[in-house]
């Protein structure tokens, strides 16, 4: 049995993010696959950088999800019911598509996958997560410390299993059931006894200007571009996130990068 990173993509840019990703995961020497799961509507142009480096691309469809639950989880209503105050998400996202993260329950292949966001990438190698349990993920904390108890479900651990996939479908309609953050709310709620994994396992942006004292580069094994991209032309944040968005695009254009040569976030102690 074999291991594979994981990650998801439904459009041209998080096809992007994922080539990001693929370079940043081969940079780190791992022998395990790559898997991009990706939906019919992401342009051949668009998939090909991902094959050419070697990533097994899998066609998935839609979750068979009911109408009622689709419309509960339409981009508009969701934005409605549960606004994003915190930070804001690019046109391009799409929250019920963020569902299709659980088609690597069907990818039985492998005895154990990590998925990762496509817009996030691997510094160091983390190949160890392969033995880590299900479900295994990090915490998600961006504001304040008193955070680590939530789950962000950018990074995690799991085992493929049919039935597993099946008691997912299954959950996701018990009646009249909202997930807020889509996946994230559903994962968190379907493993009450989810393991967790270090915060440097899934960094996320915002720790650089709300946490700088927990910013630690050497420590740092995936960041995570949560809310903004780094891809995205001048967005609200990013000239706080210059040195982050930086690396991000030396790594997709495939520049060397010294992360020993990387500035600490201002009011660092
Ligand atoms: N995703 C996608 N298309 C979408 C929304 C999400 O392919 O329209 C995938 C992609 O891998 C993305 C992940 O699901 O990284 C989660 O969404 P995102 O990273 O935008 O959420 P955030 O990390 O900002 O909460
Ligand atoms: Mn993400």
């Amino acid at each position: 049995m074999t291991n594979a990173y994981v990650t998801l993509v439904t459009n041209a840019d998080y096809a992007m993010g994922a080539t990001a990703l693929t370079r940043s995961i081969r940079r780190t020497g791992t022998t395990a696959d790559i898997v991009v799961l990706y939906t019919n509507v992401v342009p051949e142009t668009d998939l090909a950088p991902l094959a050419a480096l070697g990533c097994r691309v899998v066609e998935v469809e839609h979750l068979p999800l009911s109408d009622a639950f689709n419309e509960r989880h339409a981009r508009k209503t969701l934005h409605g019911a549960a606004p994003f105050t915190k930070g804001r998400k690019p046109d391009f996202h799409t929250p019920l598509d963020n569902f299709c993260k659980l088609r690597l329950w069907q990818l039985t292949q492998y005895e154990r996958c990590v998925f990762i966001d496509a817009d996030a990438i691997v510094l160091k190698n983390i190949d160890k997560l392969f033995v880590y349990p299900e479900f295994s993920a990090a915490p998600n904390v961006y504001e304040s410390l008193a955070d680590f108890h939530r789950l962000n479900s950018g990074v995690f651990v799991a085992r493929p299993s049919v039935a597993t996939y099946e008691a997912m479908l299954t959950a996701l309609e018990e009646p009249e059931r909202f997930w807020r953050r889509t996946d994230q709310s559903f994962l968190e709620s379907f493993f009450p006894d989810w393991h967790g994994l270090p915060v440097f396992m899934n960094m996320l942006q915002y720790v650089w200007f709300n946490l700088p004292d927990l910013w630690d580069w050497n420590s740092i094994a995936v960041l995570h571009y949560q809310y903004e991209k780094p891809w995205e032309k001048d967005h609200p944040k990013a000239e706080r996130l210059k040195p982050l968005i930086d690396l991000w695009q030396d790594i997709y254009e495939e520049r060397e990068v010294d992360l020993d040569a990387l500035p600490s976030p201002p009011g660092k102690s």
